[in-house]
């Protein structure tokens, strides 16, 4: 049976402090922080995650969700899932986060599930799973057997020849789109970052999923004041109807004036290493007419750098059909 310290930090700076004593290479995997427990208890009984210290941070006053400064909106790293997806302010301004979350997992799982934890979800891939199979992801330099073996789930965008793992949030897609910004304290103070930039491609070192440091708690996250009056839609494929993961997601926010597209955010889910914001689809649907024509050449567009493997061809044209049935859905609005 694998050991560990359980702790209870007395505030933030304690849980920050104690955090920052990681002592391995990959950073900071033997020190963990607790928050609703939905992924790292999973893990901890499969023994992919075996950290030496666990820091239960449910104790600390993070769960309230506010209104920010100009208007956008504050949500504490510990708010559950389920209170944000019913939070009244969510569901009228910013709906296509409260339908991402609730297309998420199970009612249970979201009641338990944070903000902070969903941003540090793992990926799927059964091999990331099974500790007896090799994975540069949990053992850097063990090798990638997703890529000759099972990958029909994994991802199209992002890829390198270390890893091909999808990101498995829903949420996080969402918040790509409402172009979220993820705000941290660690040692050497706080920090803000773009939602783009706090996810990482994995590249050469796919163990390094986001921007944290040892010692880094995420606080809160922010999003800018709504678009008004916009239409939003989160639309998830999967291959069963509940408690499923996203062979392809879509997140749409438009407006639209005189038949014409004005603003554009589209983010997609499972196809992307991360949480994939197109800016080639924003690009194709800006200024042009919304009509299925533009949503079809929005969806080309987005899925033209994917790379496939040999099950998840398919999820190529699915992602475009995802993406250009999610726009109508959101013209209909
Ligand atoms: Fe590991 Fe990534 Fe390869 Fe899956 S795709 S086996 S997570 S390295």
């Amino acid at each position: 049976m694998h050991r560990y310290e359980y702790v209870r930090p007395a505030d933030q700076a304690a849980a920050i402090a104690a955090a920052a004593q990681a002592t391995t290479a990959q950073q900071g995997a033997d020190v963990r922080f607790l928050a609703g427990g939905t992924t790292l208890i999973d893990l901890m009984k499969l023994n992919v995650e075996t950290p030496t210290r666990v820091l239960d941070i449910n104790p600390l006053p993070l769960d309230r969700i506010d209104v920010a400064s100009g208007g956008g909106m504050r949500i504490g790293a510990m708010v559950r899932n389920s209170d944000l997806a019913n939070d009244a302010t969510v569901q009228k301004q910013y709906s296509v986060l409260s339908q991402a979350i609730l297309q998420g997992a199970s009612a249970q799982i979201r009641n338990m599930a944070t903000v902070g934890g969903n941003l540090l979800q793992r990926t799927r891939c059964v091999y990331f799973r099974d500790t007896a199979m090799a994975c540069n992801k949990r053992e850097p330099g063990s090798g990638c057997p997703a890529i000759t073996g099972h990958n029909r789930t994994l991802a199209l965008l992002g890829v390198s020849e270390q890893c091909i793992a999808t990101n498995p949030s829903d949420m996080c897609v969402a918040l790509a789109a409402l172009e979220a910004t993820v705000h941290i304290q660690g040692t050497k103070g706080a920090r803000d970052v773009a939602f783009g930039d706090f996810h990482l491609l994995p590249g050469n070192t796919p163990h390094r999923e986001t921007v944290l440091e040892p010692g880094d708690l995420i606080t809160h996250v922010t999003l800018p004041a709504p678009i008004a009056p916009s239409k939003q839609v989160y639309l998830k494929l999967r291959d069963r109807a509940s408690y499923e993961f996203a062979l392809a997601s879509a997140a749409v926010v438009l407006t639209i004036e005189n038949g014409s597209i004005t603003y554009a955010r589209i983010a997609l889910g499972g196809v992307g290493t991360k949480p994939w914001r197109s800016a080639e689809a924003e690009t194709a649907l800006t200024g042009r007419p919304a009509n299925d024509g533009t949503f079809r050449q929005a969806a080309e567009a987005a899925l033209g750098a994917a790379t496939p493997q040999s099950e998840n061809e398919f999820k190529i044209e699915l992602a475009k059909r995802c993406l250009t049935q999610a726009l109508r859905m959101a013209m209909a609005r």
